[in-house]
């Protein structure tokens, strides 16, 4: 297919200002690099803490958005995994150096020269783009562009916390109910998990979702469930959760923070934290977290549910967002 020079691009520029439909160059593909015709991009909490300016140093002008589906275009030189044609998902995590201590010890998520899609390297809010091969993960079959989008990040940072309880459980905690919770419930109740969805107070349709998709109680976040809990995972951005989803927990009980972001965590007594009770967080994915996503996936089936916006309107889709008015995950559909 004939590439043209330029693209559109929905651009950041500085923080607390809309993003910018501009045309832009096309980017080519370096050395071991695939060249994407974009269909789809999820649009991720992430997205707001760098245009809220949560996150700093971002690259500017930037075009963020890392839950990017498209289509192989062309291939850089040493790219022989992929074919043109092919339907392929980039994620958050965009490059990792592969010689520090945390590539070497097999925790790349951690690695301390990192570059992030959407946040360090340009993203998805666009026609095109280029991505490392050691990123870019084949979408399974079964899946349109829309509804596989949500997969790359919600669906892969949901995954890893939900591994990184790292035990044995039965009953799990959601507190806030939002793209990547409901990716993951559907996963935990096909394991046969017992889940407990916790929502902003008095978020009556998120806890009718939250029922839709499996979960055996839904409530309040500032509700106690009915069972202790013998894990939890966080993904709202708001730090007095912690103790609360302590405070629900039983004894070994494990609360993961799902998210890049948090408002300060309150002071609460030890007494809650003990009997083994622990906390931890998440950062980033690794390869392996997105390979096996993507096989579990289809089998569960996991359906996304997905409210579609054209790219030009991303800058309504992050208000959409940071309001709450969502169901699910906001993904932008990229110009027919
Ligand atoms: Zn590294
Ligand atoms: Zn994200």
């Amino acid at each position: 297919m004939s590439v043209p020079h330029k693209m559109k691009a929905m651009v950041f520029e500085s923080q607390g200002k809309p993003l910018v439909l501009k045309q832009v160059p096309v980017p080519e593909p370096g050395d071991n690099h695939v060249f994407i015709q974009i269909h789809a991009c999820g649009v991720c909490r992430t997205d707001l803490h760098i245009v809220d300016g949560e996150l700093t140093n971002p690259k500017l002008p930037l075009i963020i958005g890392h839950e990017i589906v498209g289509s192989v275009v062309s291939l850089g030189k040493n790219v022989s995994e992929f074919k043109i044609g092919d339907k392929v998902g980039v994620p958050w995590l965009g490059y990792t150096c592969g010689k520090c201590k945390y590539c070497l010890r097999g925790e790349e998520n951690l690695c301390e020269n990192a570059k992030f899609t959407g946040y360090t390297i340009d993203g998805g809010f666009a026609e095109y783009t280029t991505a490392d091969r050691r990123y870019v993960f084949k979408i399974p079959a079964g899946y349109d562009d829309n509804h596989a989008a949500p997969l790359l990040c919600a669906g892969l940072i949901g995954y890893r916390s939900y591994r990184l309880i790292g035990k044995d459980f039965e009953t799990l905690g959601i507190y806030g109910f939002g793209a990547a919770a409901h990716i993951i419930a559907q996963i935990a109740v096909h394991q046969g998990k017992k889940v407990y969805a916790f929502t902003k107070p008095g978020d009556k349709d998120g806890q009718v979702f939250a029922r839709k998709l499996g979960a055996v109680w839904a409530g309040d976040s500032t509700e106690q469930p009915p069972v202790k809990l013998d894990a939890s995972i966080i993904f709202a951005p708001v730090g007095s959760l912690v103790p609360a989803a302590l405070k629900a927990s039983d004894r070994g009980g494990v609360v993961v923070c799902g998210g890049i972001h948090m408002s300060d965590i309150p002071q609460f007594p030890y007494e809650i934290l003990w009997e083994e009770r622990q906390i931890k967080s998440v950062a980033n994915l690794t390869r392996q977290d997105g390979e096996e996503l993507l096989e579990i996936a289809p089998k569960v089936p996991v359906k996304t549910e997905v409210t579609i916006y054209p790219l030009e309107r991303a800058n309504e889709a992050l208000n959409d967002l940071r309001s709450g008015k969502l169901q699910g995950a906001a993904v932008l559909e990229m110009g027919g």
